[in-house]
């Protein structure tokens, strides 16, 4: 089913989401497992899986020289997907990136998907790798999400890439795409984001997942600058709570987001064992706030830790 039928569906209830990374290649699907099958009690309609570009690795060699390899460490993206609906009977979402794809790539990649009856796509530009300090598009490859969109919005009218093919068969995906409620990094200004992310919207993306946040005033403040750009599809809330004292300064390093003083304050009196309690009870209040007013769905970054995930909703 598609992801704004799940948000009609509920009547005004608020739903949770789970977002699970591929294990790091020589696991097993079992580490995916041991993390969803707890949160299964709380009946998610869908459950996301990321998608993994590859990163350079640098491998000395007996000569002293460094060897530079272009490794992917979590492949295996849409047979998680498809071994989740198996195994549950929910819908899965894959992220699909323009990293490290060409048009062609992403067409057969949508290919397999809509052949896979999986039919919910979470659209995205990537970062960039690992060395390189911007994002480089493919030869032949998306520079943006919003073209991304566009290319899965064609193949919903059945326009494929090969212009001999006259009459497609319409694949009928629901596509989703980012939005940054404290700015997308690299963006000029709050307000130039906005306006790209309503780009992917008349585009053709149906629903918005933030990227995490900690203080709820930025969620209201970027929530109310998208229905005054005109943009009124489902926007997501995404959370992940703080577990580790080190993640006040990792998590602003890696996701670009600000933590509330308050919540700073509270994590450097305590001891590092401590920070995870203080994260769930922070988290909690954020839920409830959230619920309070009206999100579709709660979108939970669970990073592989199912017991910090389980004692928030829980609570829910
Ligand atoms: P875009 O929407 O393309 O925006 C990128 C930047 O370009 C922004 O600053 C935007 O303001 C600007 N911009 C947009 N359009 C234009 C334009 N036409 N002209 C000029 N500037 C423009 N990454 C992964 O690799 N794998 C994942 O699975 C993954 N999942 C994610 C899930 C969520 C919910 C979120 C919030 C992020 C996720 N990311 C993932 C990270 C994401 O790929 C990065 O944040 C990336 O840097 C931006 O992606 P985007 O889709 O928002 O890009």
């Amino acid at each position: 089913m598609k992801i704004t039928e799940y948000f009609n569906k509920s009547k005004g209830n608020t739903l949770v989401s789970f977002e699970v990374l591929p294990p790091l290649k020589g696991g097993s699907m079992s580490d995916i497992f041991n993390t969803l099958d707890p949160l299964m009690e709380f009946k998610p309609p869908f459950i996301d899986v990321t998608y993994h570009r590859e990163e350079f690795v640098y491998n000395k060699r007996e000569s002293g020289y460094y060897e530079k390899t272009a490794i992917r460490k979590r492949p295996g993206t849409v047979g998680i997907c498809a071994s989740i609906m198996h195994r549950y009977g929910i819908d899965a979402i894959p992220h699909l990136i323009c990293g490290g794809f060409s048009i062609e790539e992403t067409e057969n990649a949508l290919i397999d998907l809509n052949f896979l009856g999986i039919n919910n796509v979470l659209t995205l530009r990537g970062d960039a790798r690992q060395f390189e300090d911007k994002f480089i598009a493919e030869p032949n490859g998306h520079k943006y999400a919003v073209d991304l969109v566009k290319q899965v919005q064609h193949m919903n009218q059945g326009i494929y890439l090969d212009s001999n093919i006259e009459k497609g068969t319409p694949t009928d995906f629901c596509i989703g795409v980012a939005g940054y409620p404290e700015k997308h990094f690299e963006a000029p200004n709050f307000a130039m984001d906005i306006e790209y992310l309503k780009k992917k919207i008349d585009a053709g993306a149906s629903y918005i997942v933030t990227q995490m946040f900690f203080d709820n005033a930025n969620f209201f403040k970027f929530r109310d600058a998208c229905i005054e750009a005109g943009i009124s599809v489902p926007i997501v809330p995404g959370l992940k709570p703080i577990t580790r004292k080190y993640q006040l300064s990792s998590i602003p390093r890696k996701f670009f987001i600000n933590f509330p003083e308050d919540l700073v304050k509270e994590v450097n009196k305590t001891e590092d064992k401590d920070v995870k309690k203080i994260g769930i009870e922070w988290c909690i209040a954020q839920c409830k706030e959230l619920k309070a007013s009206g999100v579709p769905c709660i979108h939970f970054y669970t990073m592989g830790d199912a017991d910090t995930t389980y004692k928030i909703v829980e609570k829910l």
